[in-house]
This record gives C-alpha cells, structure tokens and sequence, in this order.
C-alpha cells in the first residue's frame, strides 16, 4: 500500500472540506474539531424583515452543511493523523487491519467493514 499517495489524497480533501466549510462557518476557536455556521453576509443596514428572515434561513442552511462536513472533515484529519503517528489502515474497533480495497474507497475509513456495520 502506497502510504505516501493516500496521504496526498488525504491532504488534498481536507483542503478542500475546509474551503467549503468556511463559505458556510468557522472554526471554533476554543475546539479546533469543532466548527460553527456564520451567517453569510447581508448588509445589516439594508436589511428588512424579509431579509433577516432569509439571513435566518441561511443559517440553519449552513449549521446543515456543516453538520454534514465536519465528520468527514475530522475522519480526514484523524486519517492524517494516524499516518504520522503510524497506526494508519487500523481498525478503530477491533485494531484489525483494513483492507486495502476499502481504504481505496474510502481512505478516512476508521473501522474495517465489519465494524463499520455495528457503529
Ligand atoms: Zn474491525
């Protein structure tokens, strides 16, 4: 397994999960796995009810988006992390290794496919 080229991917998808989440939040400053939506930005002096209702709307928009990131976000750089640490391509539940055609598919994999299926 070419540990080097996952790593690349690996890098190259969390860049990309952070441009996106920071069009929609921010990273919480006290929990650097945690982020939090922001409103996107309405002038506030213009702004009328039905605006205020849309800014609203678009918050709740993007706390959806990032509660669909933010775990694939934290998997990548937990993936990241274990490469260096050298327990990457181990099962988070049973220390199993993963196969390689899963970690292929899918390289922020934390379990292998057996216990992907009880998590
Ligand atoms: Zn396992």
């Amino acid at each position: 397994m070419d540990i080097q080229k996952i790593k690349i991917k690996l890098e190259k998808e969390l860049v990309l999960l952070e441009e996106e989440m920071h069009e929609v939040g921010r990273k919480n400053p006290s929990n650097p796995k945690k982020w939090e939506p922001v409103e996107t930005d309405l002038n506030a002096d213009m702004a009328d009810g039905d605006e205020i209702a849309d800014e609203m709307e678009n918050f709740s928009e993007n706390e959806s988006i990032l509660s669909k990131l933010e775990p694939q976000y934290n998997d990548v750089k937990d993936a990241l992390e274990k490469i260096e640490k050298g327990t990457y391509g181990k099962c988070e539940i049973g220390g199993e290794n993963i196969t390689q055609a899963r970690l292929k598919a899918n390289p922020s994999a934390r379990t292998c496919v057996k216990h992907s299926k009880k998590v």
